[in-house]
C-alpha cells in the first residue's frame, strides 16, 4: 500500500505517503506533539517575518528608535497594520507595550542629558 490508511475529515481516503506503520505523519497519533511543535514553530516564523515587514514599512531596523517621533511612526504603522488585519493583534499589543517602555526610557535619557549639561554649566560658573 502506498497511501495512508486513514480517512480524511471530508470522508475521502488520505493520499499522503505512509510511514512504516501505515499512516502518514499527519495521521500518526504518536507524532501529535511533533505536529503541534511544528505548527507553533511555523507560527513563530510567520510572526517574525511580519514583524520584520513592519519594520521595513517604517524604514527602520530594530535599533533605530531614538526619538519620540520614531516611536510615533512605529506605533501608527502598527495600528494601521492591526486594523487591516495584516499584523496579529498580539504582536501589535507587544509592540504597543514595548513602545510605552521605550518612550519612558527616551524621556529619562533626555532628562539625564539635560541634567548633565546643567551640572557642567554650574561647575564652570563655580570655578570661574
Ligand atoms: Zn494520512
Amino acid at each position: 500500500m502506498d497511501t495512508c490508511q486513514e480517512i480524511q475529515a471530508d470522508g475521502t481516503p488520505c493520499k499522503m505517503r505512509p510511514q512504516l506503520n501505515g499512516v502518514c505523519f499527519n495521521h500518526d497519533p504518536a507524532r501529535a506533539t511533533e505536529r503541534t511543535l511544528s505548527r507553533q514553530r511555523g507560527g513563530l516564523l510567520r510572526s517574525r517575518q511580519t514583524a520584520l515587514l513592519l519594520l521595513e514599512d517604517v524604514g527602520m531596523s530594530p535599533a533605530e528608535f531614538k526619538s519620540p517621533a520614531d516611536v510615533c511612526k512605529l506605533l501608527s504603522n502598527t495600528i494601521k497594520n492591526v486594523q487591516t488585519g495584516r499584523l496579529d493583534r498580539r504582536i501589535g499589543s507587544a509592540v504597543g507595550m514595548l513602545a510605552g517602555v521605550l518612550l519612558r526610557a527616551i524621556e529619562i535619557s533626555t532628562l539625564d542629558d539635560r541634567l548633565g549639561a546643567i551640572e557642567r554649566e554650574l561647575s564652570k560658573q563655580k570655578g570661574a
